[in-house]
């Protein structure tokens, strides 16, 4: 194999993600980028352990004289998302990824890159691999099948993890460092109706043009909800009866539209809620 990125730095880390590159690793195809892991680790000899969803919990014990530090687990994930460009005929089952560097960016010829999170593993690895590092116990726990829906840490046998102290190595941000983040919950909540028929002229409310954005990343923002925004709106009418209600495209997106077909005893054209964006 050539390598493209042998010239960068660190070079360990750059190595091993070099290596991940050329094993195909998309969600759902993770046994031989497991048994990637697990082998390096073993060569080595230190512990490792994979489970049928091809989870990896690898364990390095304390630098010398560090054996009193409280154990830390380095996290990541061992899947990737797979998007190329439509005329490229690349089948991600059994190729690897092409690299390349340009200035200071790699990225992969018309596919993804998979640093997302192929990253974690190339440090994680690197760590593991480094014996003068001053480090206290360390756990490393590689999941499968995170982009999909965390199937892998879903099946993960938490017993085996000691440590509570753990560093994610899956954000988006270079040189950032989170202490903390919001989950995400999906909530099916059916209420029970009453139809009956509408007696007046129906509105159609619309909520549009709002900025949107991620959920998680863009929360601190200010921006507006549409959801919130139409309900506020609803609330402030009298008698108000929904035909049909809509809103937000995504579970992870700031919803920027949404819609109700109303009927009401207010005036609804005259009305005005919400203030700023
Ligand atoms: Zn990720």
């Amino acid at each position: 194999m050539k390598r493209v990125l042998s010239a960068l730095k660190p070079e360990k880390v750059f190595e091993i993600f070099e290596d991940i590159c050329a094993i195909p690793h998309g969600s759902g195809n993770t046994k031989a980028i497991s048994d990637y892991c697990v082998n390096f680790a073993r060569e080595r000899g230190h512990f490792a352990y994979q489970d049928e969803m091809n989870n990896v919990i690898i364990r390095k014990p304390a630098a010398p004289g560090y054996g009193n530090s409280p154990a830390v687990v380095l996290q990541g994930h061992l899947d990737m998302v797979c998007e190329k460009e439509p005329e490229l005929a690349f089948d991600f089952e059994r190729e690897g990824l092409k690299l390349k560097v340009d200035g200071d960016k790699i990225s992969a010829c018309g596919t993804t890159l998979g640093g997302d999170d192929g990253v974690a593993i190339a440090i994680a690895l690197a760590i593991l691999d480094d014996t003068a590092l001053k480090t206290p116990p360390l756990e490393i726990i590689f999941t499968s099948d995170e982009e999909t829906g965390m199937y892998g840490v879903k099946a993960l046998d938490g017993s085996m993890i000691t440590a509570k102290r753990f560093i994610s190595l899956d954000c988006g941000k270079e040189g950032a460092f989170t202490a903390g983040c919001a989950g995400g919950v999906c909530v099916t909540v059916n209420l029970p109706v009453e139809t009956e028929k509408a007696q007046k002229a129906a509105y159609k409310v619309e909520i549009s043009g709002l900025c949107g954005g991620h959920s998680g990343e863009d929360i601190d923002k200010g921006r507006l909800n549409a959801n919130k925004v139409l309900g506020e709106f609803l609330k402030s009418l009298e008698n108000v009866r929904i035909s049909e209600i809509s809103g937000g495209e995504k579970d992870n997106a700031i919803p920027s539209y949404a819609f109700a077909v109303i009927e009401s005893k207010s005036n609804v054209i005259t009305r005005r809620v919400g203030s700023g964006n």
